[in-house]
């Protein structure tokens, strides 16, 4: 995800805030790189949702891998929950790398686990560079998702390797696609107002639409929800 400061860059920060501390203070999480510059967070709630993605993908790997050992099962599940924390960094490093090729500054970027941000100021100045920006995170979990299906072919559908190239690969096609439904907040609704801003010559009427295409789509996931759950309830 982008988020997009108006407004000039800011002041360059001073070395003192470059230590550990500090960046717990600032609210982010532990500073665990910098990469062209750019501080990379990772937040305490990175932790929970690796709890939450291994616990989750337990039970299906006992299922999928009955021979492997409890403690093998364990380490495969974790393994994706890490994998699936790296993924979401590397779509916000898309981002990032797209900013900084195209002369904006990334102020950080921060991995929450369910979410990342990429902080970038100033806002990218005409709707091609809006466009690439956006596009470029989802890109980035398109490419690795067919990168691990297509790595996973050699070793089988029921082996260790196979099983997590899989889940792997199907995690990033899955975060590639949702990333680009075409409303806001999502990366997609960027695109669609980089769209409608380049047709338009307005930024106002881009924002707009990409605004209203996204409360469409919470419409139609809470219309969705509602009718999956009563049909559930009808079931029973
Ligand atoms: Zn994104």
């Amino acid at each position: 995800m982008v988020s997009e400061q108006p407004g000039p860059a800011s002041a360059p920060q001073p070395s003192g805030d470059r230590t550990p501390s500090r960046a717990w203070l600032a609210g982010r999480g532990l500073r665990v790189a910098v990469l062209r510059g750019v501080p990379v967070y990772v937040s305490p709630v990175a932790a929970l949702f690796a709890v939450i993605v291994a616990a989750s993908a337990t039970p299906g790997y006992r299922d999928r891998l009955p021979n492997l050992s409890d403690t093998a099962i364990q380490g495969l599940a974790v393994s994706l929950a890490i994998l699936f924390l790296v993924s979401l960094l590397l779509h916000e490093l898309g981002h990032c790398f797209t900013a900084l090729a195209m002369s904006l500054k990334v102020d950080a970027v921060t991995l929450y686990g369910f979410a990342g941000f990429t902080e970038i100021r100033p806002e990218p100045p005409t709707p091609f560079r809006e466009f690439l920006v956006a596009v470029s995170g989802p890109v980035v979990n398109l490419l690795l998702g067919a990168f691990a299906l297509g790595l996973r072919l050699p070793f089988g559908e029921h082996g260790v390797a196979g099983t997590l190239l899989f889940d792997i690969g199907r995690v990033n096609i899955a975060l590639g696609i949702l990333n680009l439904l075409p409303g806001l907040p999502l990366d997609g609704g960027r695109v669609t107002s980089s769209v409608v801003w380049g047709a338009t010559r307005s930024r106002l009427k881009g924002t707009q639409a990409g605004a209203v295409v996204g409360l469409i789509i919470a419409g139609a996931f809470v219309i969705v929800g509602l009718a999956s759950a009563n049909s559930g309830g009808a079931k029973q």
